[in-house]
């Protein structure tokens, strides 16, 4: 038995691939007790995992965080600097190995600062330094973040400083700082997804898609099955987008479909208001059930969302709402499986253009 602890971001998107793992290796005889916040006990618990509450000593809601990585950086840190004097007041004994989240800088300052092994849980690709060279795209919309985000760099020069004076660990200030990688890293996604692949080593596990039943899903809405079900929603963190919603309403409303639309929030189906007779609306969807009946997924291109998708053999229309889901978006249609969709560009024509390619021409399939 070893006294496991896991440190995961307050995140869906983060917590729901680990949790399965987590699940896993508390199932072969392992106590495991995870660190999170609130909202995320119950999916914990029922993961069969302990709950240590970091309420209050996490400043963040980490819905709706900026999508400039160098804002992301300061939150993270922020949280560091507060989650660590928390857990060394708890007075905990000392586990045999952490796990944490690439994301969890706190997870991993305190392995470091503890001398205890650690696995990294990626719930993203596993980006390298190196990606941004070999994705011109990619490393153009990072420097567009650095006028923005150089008021965060700063912040987080001096936070580094910080953890390095209080508990003797380096961390890179700026956005490298949301990459803890350990000698083993667990990636929810395939080799073959993940690019460049083989340059990472072995200390990279993909693993594939991290899916398992959700018991506190919500339930699954009454829609027909005599037509096409398609499916939008733009996961948990970047899904404000009314205006988006609306196009989505226009553009399927003459199509022989029935569309299912995860808004994120019950004010956002309150703002939509009367909808096409083929739309049912809802502020949260069991994602994993619904893509058992989709024909076709309309994504932010969330990694999870991608991989869910995927898994279940749905094609995408990925329309990013920040830098890395572009890049994911942009994977997934160099593979085939599905069409991309600037969110400046997507208008009812153009999402109803490329929906019709999808459910039309099986090769996506
Ligand atoms: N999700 C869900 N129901 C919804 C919307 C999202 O269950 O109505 C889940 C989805 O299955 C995925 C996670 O929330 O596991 C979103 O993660 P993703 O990485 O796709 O996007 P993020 O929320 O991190 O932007």
């Amino acid at each position: 038995m070893h006294r496991t602890y896991a440190f995961l971001p307050p995140a869906y998107g983060h917590i729901n691939p680990a949790l399965p793992y987590l699940a896993e290796w508390a199932r072969r005889g392992n106590e495991v007790t995870c660190f999170s916040t609130e909202p995320f006990k119950a999916p914990i618990e029922s993961a069969g995992l302990k709950f240590v509450s970091l309420d209050g000593h996490m400043r963040r809601d980490y819905n709706g965080i900026s999508t400039n990585m160098f804002h992301v950086a300061e939150w993270v840190m922020d949280d560091t600097l507060l989650v660590l004097p928390r857990l060394e007041s708890l007075d905990l004994p000392k586990p045999d190995l952490v796990i944490h989240d690439a994301l969890s800088l706190w997870g991993y300052a305190y392995a470091k600062m503890n001398d205890i092994p650690a696995v990294c849980s990626v719930a993203t690709f596993a980006f390298l330094s190196w990606d941004m060279v070999a994705s011109p795209r990619m490393m153009w919309r990072l420097i567009k973040m650095i006028p923005p985000g150089m008021p965060h760099f700063m912040q987080t020069a001096k936070m580094s400083l910080e953890i390095r004076k209080r508990y003797g660990v380096r961390v890179p200030p700026g956005p490298r700082a949301l990459y803890r990688y350990e000698n083993l890293n667990m990636v929810y996604t395939s080799a073959r997804m993940q690019p460049w692949s083989q340059f990472h080593g072995p200390r990279f596990r993909f693993v594939g898609p991290s899916i398992a039943d959700r018991p506190h899903a919500p339930a699954m809405p009454n829609v027909p099955d005599d037509v096409p079900l398609v499916y939008v929603a733009l996961g948990t963190l970047y899904n404000d987008r009314v205006d988006f919603y609306q196009n989505v309403l226009r553009a399927f409303e003459d199509l022989q479909v029935h569309v299912l639309l995860s808004t994120g929030s019950e004010d956002a189906v309150a703002k939509l208001g009367d909808v096409p007779r083929n739309v049912t609306v809802v502020a949260s969807a069991p994602q994993l059930e619904v893509l058992q009946r989709a024909s076709l997924f309309v994504t932010h291109g969330g990694m999870n969302s991608m991989n869910e998708g995927l898994y279940h053999g749905v094609p995408l229309l990925v329309v990013p709402q920040m830098a890395e889901q572009r890049y994911v978006g942009r994977r997934v249609v160099s593979l085939g499986a599905g069409l991309f969709c600037d969110p400046a560009a997507a208008t009812a024509s153009a999402l109803r253009h490329r929906a019709r390619r999808l459910l039309e021409d099986p090769q996506f399939k």
